[in-house]
């Protein structure tokens, strides 16, 4: 997914042009634990595709320490260097002034895709008043208004004609990889053990304009591409503020993988940012292992692993489904078990049940378990179902009602799924329809 960011002086209406766009997307309730949207970027889904948005809100806080126009600077630059397009949004009604100017400048030098948005257009009758922005020497400019709701579908489409062409995943035999986490927790170190050597890095990835590199190599006669380890090697030290790069960029070699390797360590398990991880990669439906770092550190009582890995188990229960692999990248023990456990998930991920198969299960459950019911007598029957996609293995029940469905009964459906076929380290989903 590409990233769209958001800039403009303080006030233009970047956070209501954040949340026009956002708006649909942020009211969604989210069950999974551990995720929560942040105001600062979003994941936006239309027609033609899907993208995330950024709003550079720490433009406008004013640091005590740099004078202003630097911390523009600095956003700016940092708007430029990771995304795809830029918003440029400007004050349609109050006029163009010396920081308006300034961006422009160095947005015109970058040779980036922006877009510029003439905000606070509530009416036609202001439209002539948004001609001043053309001052700025843009080609292109787009008069909305954030807070009416004006234009901003035009504004959507124009973004989308912009954006490069969305990566097709279906790569030929080759998984693909991100390994995310918390920083320091070795990622890296665990990239340098599996990569070794014999690596061969890949710059040129189509759709991108950022420095997106994977690193490929081949093992076992697999190939294993490693999304987007230029991120994980350049190591920007960004302060906080401007954190929701690389959050975003996190949850990009996310979208862009099959396996997910989440890495922990083993001092400090399961913390909020790893059920927040661990939440997304369920939600896009990738594979996942859990990787315990730096076992050398840790105790060497020997009920140390087993209490460990309960609290694992306790703490992240949403992705009990996973493995765990416990590794040293300093001494390099057990790292080489990794890419076994990755071709396992992702062969999990693409696994299919006969129609057949299901069946008899269905014939299991229907013998032995109470049905959920409505409390007035009514009861959830099932006619059939049917697995109707892998990666991640999708199956559709249809019922006489799908209200009537509990979420302790779809556990145990999945359960029930788990037990018979081996889907260890895949999210898998079931959607109830009624049969007609
Ligand atoms: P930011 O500082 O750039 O994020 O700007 P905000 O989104 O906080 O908006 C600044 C002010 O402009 C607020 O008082 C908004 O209500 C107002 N505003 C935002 N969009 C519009 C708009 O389309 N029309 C008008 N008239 N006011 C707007
Ligand atoms: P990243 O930020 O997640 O990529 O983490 P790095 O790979 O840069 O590692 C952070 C620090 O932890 C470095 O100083 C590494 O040498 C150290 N480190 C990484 N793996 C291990 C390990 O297995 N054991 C120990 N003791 N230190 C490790």
């Amino acid at each position: 997914m590409a990233i769209v960011s958001i800039i403009g002086r303080p006030n233009v209406g970047k956070s209501s042009l954040f949340n026009r766009i956002a708006g649909q997307r942020l009211a969604i309730v989210d069950d999974l634990p551990g995720v929560t949207r942040d105001r600062l970027y979003a994941p936006i889904t239309t027609d033609r595709g899907q993208f995330y948005l950024v709003d550079t809100g720490g433009l406008e806080e004013e640091n005590s320490e740099r004078p202003f126009a630097e911390s523009v600077r600095r956003q700016v630059h940092l708007a430029l260097a990771e995304s795809d397009l830029v918003l440029f949004v400007v004050d349609g009604r109050g006029g163009i002034n010396a920081l308006d100017r300034e961006v422009a400048m160095t947005l015109r030098r970058s040779e980036r895709p922006v877009l510029v948005v003439a905000n606070k257009i509530d009416d036609p009758k202001h439209d002539e008043a948004y001609y001043d922005v053309f001052e700025l020497g843009f080609e292109e400019a787009i008069p909305v208004s954030a807070e009416h709701n004006r234009n901003i579908s035009t504004l959507l489409e124009m973004i989308e004609e912009r954006l490069p062409r969305q990566e097709s995943l279906d790569a030929e035999d080759e998984i693909r990889v991100a390994l995310v986490g918390r920083p320091n927790v070795g990622k890296s170190s665990i990239l340098n053990e599996l990569t070794g050597s014999d690596r061969s890095l890949v710059s040129d990835i189509p759709g991108t304009t950022r420095d997106v590199v994977d690193s490929v190599v081949v093992r076992d006669d697999r190939r294993f591409r490693f999304v987007d380890t230029a991120g994980l090697r350049r190591k920007s030290r960004i302060d906080s503020r401007l954190e929701y790069y690389s959050t975003v960029r996190t949850f990009q070699a996310i979208d862009r993988s099959d396996v997910v390797l989440l890495v922990m360590e083993g001092t400090e398990v399961a913390t909020d940012q790893d059920k927040r991880l661990a939440g997304h990669i369920v939600e896009q439906g990738r594979g996942l292992v859990l990787v315990v770092n730096k076992w050398d550190l840790v105790s060497k009582d020997p009920s140390f692993g087993p209490k460990l890995l309960k609290k694992i188990r306790e703490e992240l229960s949403f992705v009990d489904h996973a493995p765990v692999v416990f590794v040293s990248a300093l001494s390099g023990r057990s790292v080489g078990r990794l890419p076994e456990a990755i071709c396992r998930v992702q062969e999990n991920r693409c696994r299919r049940i006969v129609t057949s198969r299901l069946n008899e299960m269905l014939r299991d459950i229907l013998a032995f378990e109470r049905m959920p019911g409505d409390g007035k007598g009514r009861y959830l029957r099932i006619s059939y179902l049917a697995q109707v996609s892998v990666t991640p293995p999708t199956f559709v029940f249809f019922v006489n009602d799908p209200s009537l469905v509990t979420v302790a009964f779809e556990r145990y459906v999945i359960r029930q799924l788990r037990k018979m076929e081996t889907f260890e380290g895949t999210p898998l989903r079931l959607f109830w329809r009624k049969k007609r």
